[in-house]
């Protein structure tokens, strides 16, 4: 994919108004693959207005052709899989079968619901004496991050289109390249010139010149606690609506019942997937006292088996971290978990290799519920695990953190496991190993989130209700 040197604005790919432009780098190799430009508060401006001007009519085309254009959308993406899976390896470092089966298919699979939801969704709704009305939103202000570049951009993009919204996007700038060709997408599936509008650029200006236009009725934020507080803040003080999707900490409980074997596997295989840059992945694993040692030799084991290599290799079974930046946080917090006292029984600080942003996928043991290893989203392949004593223990071990996105149960039978995440506070729990679902809400409780993101709920969130009374 050649980089596009300007914004795609109203339909066209414009120059951007600055001369700033944004490197874009390989982690596997460290080598610069491409330039996109820094968009500035000028750009965010023009995009804002093509895509307040395109919005009165995109609202009033009928949903079943806005289904249309969605469904044309989804095709063009799936005729464009390998060279969107080729982008987001060079640019993520995933390796190329992950990015082929989740990076691509997974977009493709959450914009074909959207596609259905459009046709389907009833937007008039029929209450006692009155008629309900459920309305777009208006012009969405999407800021996305770089760990699944396009699942996060399709899952905002399409639910904000089906419901009649008009979108500028602010993509990460470690992955604009995808981002890019998504844009390019949008355009072959006939989508009318103003209603998706694209600025790359760094965070702290185009994202924050997004996230404060007074032209932007919903902000739709995917990224760091630590930005979103920032972007909540600043969206309260306009008293405008905003959805965030941030951090979390997640567990993985095996209660004593389960099978050990394939609970350890799934979960290690969970944490390793992506290189541990996963939102939702279950980075604690909690397990009975009596089961401890054994499950900790069987995660080792696991670990040892995710080798760290160049994305093309078929062997490689791990990418590197997405940047410099991450290849230094992660390996610290592994220091930081020796520092504290938890036992390594898989990997290292070490990077396996000389270049490229490369960690050894790391398993902790003898890891306690207060260590910062515990607390802290690492955002890398680290495993921590966690002894119980009982239920109530796991309980309060799997609930002690201030996030709650997701999290995982294993037990013989699925009662059993459901009992207790009915009592986790997170927001999605896999039960004995349960598939990802496009359909089902994906959001977080505490400082996971607000909002909520995929099937109808995330459809929802870019609708606003007008009653008429009879
Ligand atoms: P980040 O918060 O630094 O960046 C996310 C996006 O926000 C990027 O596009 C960035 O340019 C932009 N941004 C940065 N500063 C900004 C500002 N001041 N104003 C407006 N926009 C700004 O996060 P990241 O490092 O890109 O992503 C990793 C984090 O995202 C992790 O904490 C991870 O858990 C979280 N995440 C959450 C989910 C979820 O669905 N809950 C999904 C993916 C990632």
């Amino acid at each position: 994919m050649k980089a596009h040197d300007g914004m795609y604005i109203d339909g066209d790919w414009r120059p951007a108004v600055g001369p700033d432009t944004i490197a874009v780098v390989n982690p596997a190799d460290e080598q610069v693959i491409g330039q996109v430009p820094a968009g500035t508060a000028e750009d965010v401006d023009a995009a804002v207005r093509a895509a307040r001007a395109a919005l009165p009519g995109w609202a009033a085309t009928p949903p079943a052709e806005r289904a249309a254009r969605i469904a044309a959308l989804r095709d063009v993406l799936a005729a464009r899989r390998e060279e969107i899976a080729e982008t987001v390896t060079a640019e993520l470092g995933s390796p190329l079968g992950f990015s082929q089966m989740v990076h691509a298919g997974v977009p493709i699979a959450v914009a074909g619901s959207y596609a259905e939801l459009a046709a389907s969704y009833s937007f008039e709704e029929k209450t006692g004496n009155s008629t309900v009305l459920l309305e777009p939103v208006g012009v969405v202000g999407a800021i996305t991050p770089w760990n699944y570049p396009l699942h996060q951009i399709v899952a905002k993009v399409a639910p904000a289109l089906a419901a009649g919204c008009t979108v500028v996007l602010k993509p990460a700038e470690d992955t604009p390249l995808t981002a890019q060709l998504f844009a390019e997408a949008v355009h072959e599936a006939g989508v009318p010139a103003g209603v998706f509008n694209l600025v790359t650029g760094l965070g702290p200006v185009a994202g924050q010149a997004l996230a404060e236009h007074e032209g932007v009725d919903l902000v739709s934020f995917t990224g760091s606690t630590a930005v979103g507080r920032q972007i909540g803040a600043t969206a309260g003080a306009a008293v405008k609506r905003v959805a965030l999707e941030l951090g979390g900490k997640s567990a993985n409980v095996i209660l004593p019942s389960a099978d050990l074997a394939k609970a350890v596997n799934v979960g290690v295989a969970n944490v390793m997937s992506n290189s541990g840059q996963t939102c939702s992945a279950w980075t604690r694993m909690l397990v009975h006292r009596d089961q401890y040692d054994e499950a900790v030799a069987l995660a080792a084991t696991a670990a040892a088996k995710y080798v760290a290599g160049d994305p093309h290799n078929q062997a490689s079974r791990l990418g590197p971290v997405v940047n410099a930046k991450q290849h230094s946080r992660v390996r610290g917090y592994i220091a930081k978990g020796i520092e504290e006292g938890a036992r390594v029984v898989a990997g290292g600080p070490d990077s396996p290799h000389e270049r490229g942003y490369y960690v050894t996928p790391t398993v902790f043991a003898d890891v306690t519920p207060s260590m910062t290893i515990a607390q802290e989203e690492i955002f890398g392949p680290v495993l921590s695990i966690l002894p119980y004593e009982d239920e109530d223990d796991a309980l309060r071990i799997a609930n002690g953190t201030v996030y709650g996105l997701a999290g995982a149960v294993w037990a013989a039978d699925a009662e059993e496991a459901v009992a207790f995440a009915r009592r986790m506070d997170t927001g999605q729990v896999d039960i004995n190993g349960g598939r990802f679902n496009p359909l089902a809400p994906f959001g977080g409780y505490k400082q996971s989130g607000v909002g909520r993101e995929l099937g109808t709920h995330g459809l929802a969130e870019y609708l606003q209700t007008k009653s008429l009374q009879f």
